[in-house]
């Protein structure tokens, strides 16, 4: 049976290097992206060059009616959804708590908790048995920060995740008689463009010497657990964590 995923975030970092490994999996990839149309173009052109199957899907995963409207064009292009990696998300500037204000705080919340659960929402429609579904898995993509609180940097990005981590168990025990498995992958300090947001493009061989392993990780090792998750050698695996995070 036809294997059909959609990578929320895909076009840069873990869900671009996720979009790759799943299509050299088999699946038919569904890379979406909020902006950067030129940087998701050539994660499908990467896929379609080696004789797989994707396509580009513009959608804000904050705004209901586009995460809608982007399963809809899913559903049309690629076919029936069996998978879902929920991992776009976002962080804002470097700063202690005190100095936030309420937008940023909703900007960070809407993108990386209220997208998470609509698109999760959206793909339980489609593949939960009660829905006359086939079932399928979805990943979650959090953080360490869920288990740091990132002080000094972003606790608000961090809470988002731990946010995501209480999804995961809840949505795993909820749809586990439904054909669906659901779990989370822990990134550490991972090599991608996350970090300029934050205001510290090198944030990562700054802080590398507080990992057990002594380095950053890649887009590549994070994608390679996301895969395992989704895999049937993970049958017996829902409301589960894999840290990506060098022992951090
Ligand atoms: P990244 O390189 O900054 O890429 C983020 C991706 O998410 C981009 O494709 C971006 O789209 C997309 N995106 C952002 N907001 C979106 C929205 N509202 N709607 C749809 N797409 C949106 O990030 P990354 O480092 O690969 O991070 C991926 C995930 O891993 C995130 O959930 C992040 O929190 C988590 N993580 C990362 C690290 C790390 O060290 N890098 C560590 C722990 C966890 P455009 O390309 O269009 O901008």
């Amino acid at each position: 049976m036809k294997k059909v995923m959609i990578v929320t975030g895909g076009g840069r970092g873990i869900g671009a290097a996720t979009a790759r490994l799943a299509a050299q999996r088999g699946y038919a990839v569904g890379v979406n992206y909020l902006s950067n149309d030129a940087a998701a173009s050539s994660v499908v052109a990467t896929i379609r060059d080696a004789g797989g199957e994707a396509v580009a899907l513009q959608a804000n995963v904050a705004v209901e009616a586009e995460v809608v409207a982007m399963f809809q064009e899913a559903d049309r292009r690629l076919g029936p959804l069996s998978a879902l990696v929920n991992n776009a998300g976002m962080l804002q500037k470097q700063m202690r708590l005190e100095d936030m204000d309420a937008e940023r705080l909703r900007r960070v919340l809407d993108t990386n908790v209220v997208g998470a659960f609509l698109c999760a929402r959206e793909a339980v429609r489609r593949m939960s048995s009660r829905h006359g579904g086939s079932g399928g898995a979805i990943v979650n993509v959090s953080s360490a920060a869920a288990r740091t609180g990132s002080p000094g940097e972003y606790v608000d990005y961090a809470a988002s995740k731990g946010a995501l981590d209480t999804m995961t168990i809840g949505l795993a025990h909820e749809v586990a008689a439904d054909g669906i498995r659901v779990n989370g992958v822990r990134p550490g300090f991972i090599y991608t463009d996350m970090h300029a947001s934050g205001g510290e493009p090198g944030r990562v061989d700054r802080v590398k010497q507080f990992v057990p392993l002594k380095r950053g990780g890649t887009a590549e090792e994070v994608a390679a657990a996301i895969l395992w998750l989704l895999s049937d050698e993970a049958a017996y695996t829902t409301g589960g964590f894999i840290d990506v995070a060098g022992g951090r």
